[in-house]
């Protein structure tokens, strides 16, 4: 077999196609279009009117078994998987994947792009900044932060009748309130539209938002990993009066606008999303949102562009969303909903959209399925579920001989219940390395049948491209006729605690969850503002399936710690932190960025992968 260059090497390699040609190909008109250059462009929303009528493809998810840290190559099969459909099967198809975080591209697990035989291209733009929706994102979340503190720095150094005449200020002669402040008034059940008619009590109510600096949950965020963020003091110069407060960074992909961005599903509903936002509480114990600090609207026009989904193309010239990116283990971890429903159309029913949930089934499957499937009514006909030969050897205890392998194999029976739960079918894509043997590639394909897969199969899509996974692709086609039966693994309705406790129990394997003081008030405290019936989006490590990532294989008889839980009120989801999750990452020593660098000769990126 012929060595397989590096990926950036491959990604060059191939003059990608025209993206307006790739756009007319998939039938997009030209009006749906917004080109990024050449290999870019945006897709307007009005689409999906126009779509209306059209019936929805075939909608695979695809995910995997418990990871090592370097990925088992669910991106490379997810992409591989399409080239097969596409390139190959001639079939309409559509890759929906998440935009990579610049935090693990300069990091240590580099880009996201698939790999060998099998990405997107160019992959450079695609790893880098594509058309600035992250940024945009860090954009918007910073300005609600700056938004809070300058609140609380006016209130506290101002009379209410001052601040009022600053919050709503003379435009001519009279005073007027902005749409924004209306929306306010009528939350607050004041029913007056002339800013001279307040009283004094409905004054102060109107400027005072009385901000408790200790309940502030909203954190600032940049999308690299910067560790020594987690925990800082602002607020430190003498222009800011002494009022200080400790404040943390997050990484943007683990924001709740990346949420929102992700869940999203029109522009209206974003607005609404973005307003919803609660940051913190007041004094009195009120939740306070984005709506009441006044910055919804600007924070809409932030994200204008940001909501349209980014077509790019694979290696073999077919078509890929890639749009929002959150974070799997910190985040929810999936690709938008908008690009999935356009994808869905533009296939047809007899057509395949392939959309990848971030690491292993426990994680990023579970969110698909209990959080995204929920908001978007989506329902997928196939589960595919990625498995290496060195991930199972190393959840067996050693990387030598086949009876460690069969050993971890229990992390794939494992993670194929775990899909089971919801009632789809499950095809398991054995991703194989150069280094695997045949006697292990038919062991773990026997092993995930016997464990109830639907079918199992090895692909060789890194070396090969689609060509490698033509036979994955004709198993996902079976397994699409196969009869599903999806079901949540909960119901909205149960109480917070119950909720993480059947996650933790039929998922992780745990035998109980420990929810520590912290996390017990604010089951209490969102369980009072009414925010008890969302979803859950655990945040645990995406190393092990308890909370330990040391534990490999299937851990049992351990009790999950809940150490704290946040509300994404906008994105629609309770956010329980399990065990100590950092929530911006940190730089190795030797960071993946010691072998990126420019060739000014031809303009070109060296060192990404
Ligand atoms: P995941 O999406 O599961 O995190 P990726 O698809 O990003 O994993 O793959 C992780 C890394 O492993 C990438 O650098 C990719 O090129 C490499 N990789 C994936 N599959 C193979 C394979 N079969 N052989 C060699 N390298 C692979």
């Amino acid at each position: 077999q012929k060595p397989v260059p590096s990926d950036i090497v491959i990604s060059r390699s191939c003059v990608p196609k025209p993206i307006d040609r790739l756009a007319r190909e998939v039938g997009l008109l030209s009006d749906e279009v917004e080109l990024y250059g050449k290999t870019k462009a945006k897709v307007q929303l009005h689409i999906i009117k126009r779509l209306q009528k059209q019936p929805d493809g075939k909608y695979v998810v695809v995910t995997g078994i418990t990871p090592t840290p370097l990925g088992e190559g669910k991106s490379t099969t997810t992409i591989g998987l399409v080239q097969a459909l596409g390139a190959h099967m001639k079939l309409n198809v559509f890759a929906c994947v998440r935009q990579p975080s610049q935090g693990p591209t300069f990091g240590i697990k580099g880009g996201a792009a698939g790999g060998g035989y099998s990405q997107v291209i160019p992959m450079e733009e695609f790893n880098l900044h594509l058309t600035g929706d992250i940024h945009a994102i860090t954009a918007a979340n910073n300005l609600v932060a700056a938004a809070i503190d300058a609140r609380i720095f006016h209130e506290s150094t101002q009379s209410d009748k001052a601040l009022y005449n600053r919050l709503v200020p003379l435009s001519g002669e009279q005073r007027k309130f902005s749409p924004i402040q209306i929306n306010r008034l009528k939350k607050l059940g004041i029913e007056k539209t002339d800013p001279s008619a307040l009283t004094d009590e409905e004054i102060t109510r109107f400027a005072r938002l009385d901000i408790d600096p200790s309940s502030i949950t909203w954190q600032r965020v940049l999308d690299t990993n910067d560790r020594f963020l987690r925990k800082i003091t602002i607020g430190q110069s003498p222009t800011e009066k002494g009022y200080t407060r400790e404040a943390q960074f997050d990484i943007t992909v683990a924001s709740e606008i990346m949420a929102v961005l992700a869940l999203t599903s029109s522009l209206e509903d974003m607005r609404q999303r973005l307003a919803k936002m609660v940051v913190a509480t007041s004094c009195s114990g009120e939740p306070i949102t984005t709506e009441d600090l006044g910055v919804s609207g600007a924070l809409t026009v932030l994200m204008k562009d940001a909501i349209k989904p980014n077509l790019m193309q694979t290696l073999e010239g077919t078509p890929v969303f890639v749009h929002a990116g959150p974070f799997a283990n910190i985040a929810h971890g999936n690709s938008s909903i908008l690009a999935d429903k356009i994808a869905l159309r533009l296939v047809g029913p007899e057509g395949f959209v392939v959309t990848e949930a971030g690491f292993g089934a426990d994680i990023g499957m579970e969110k698909f399925f209990n959080i995204k499937c929920r908001y978007s009514g989506l329902r997928p006909h196939v589960v595919v579920l990625v498995a290496t030969v060195r991930a199972l050897k190393m959840h067996g205890g050693g990387p030598t001989n086949l009876e460690l392998l069969e050993k971890g194999c229990s992390n794939m029976r494992k993670q194929i219940e775990n899909a089971q739960h919801f009632g789809v079918p499950v095809v398991v894509a054995v991703n194989a390395f150069k280094t695997d043997t045949e006697a292990e590639l038919d062991l773990i394909c026997d092993m995930a049948k016997a464990a109830g897969a639907f079918d199992a199969v090895r692909c060789f899509h890194w070396a090969e491209g689609g060509a490698g996974a033509v036979a994955l692709g004709q198993a996902v086609q079976r397994a699409c006729e196969a009869p599903s039966n999806f079901k949540f693994l909960y119901d909205l309705d149960l109480p917070i605690a119950d909720k993480i406790r059947i996650i933790a129990q039929k998922i992780y394997g745990a035998d109980d969850i420990q929810l520590l003081p912290d996390a017990q008030h604010k089951v209490e405290l969102y369980t009072k503002q009414g925010f008890g019936s969302l979803p859950i989006c655990m945040a645990k490590t995406h190393l092990s399936l308890s909370h330990e990532a040391d534990k490999k294989g299937v851990p049992r008889g351990f009790i999950l710690p809940i150490r704290d839980i946040r509300a994404s009120v906008g994105a629609g989801f309770l956010y329980p932190l399990v065990g100590t999750m950092p929530t911006i990452p940190g730089l190795p020593t030797r960071p993946c960025f010691y072998d990126i660098d420019l060739d000014p000769e031809t303009d070109q990126v060296n060192g990404l992968f």
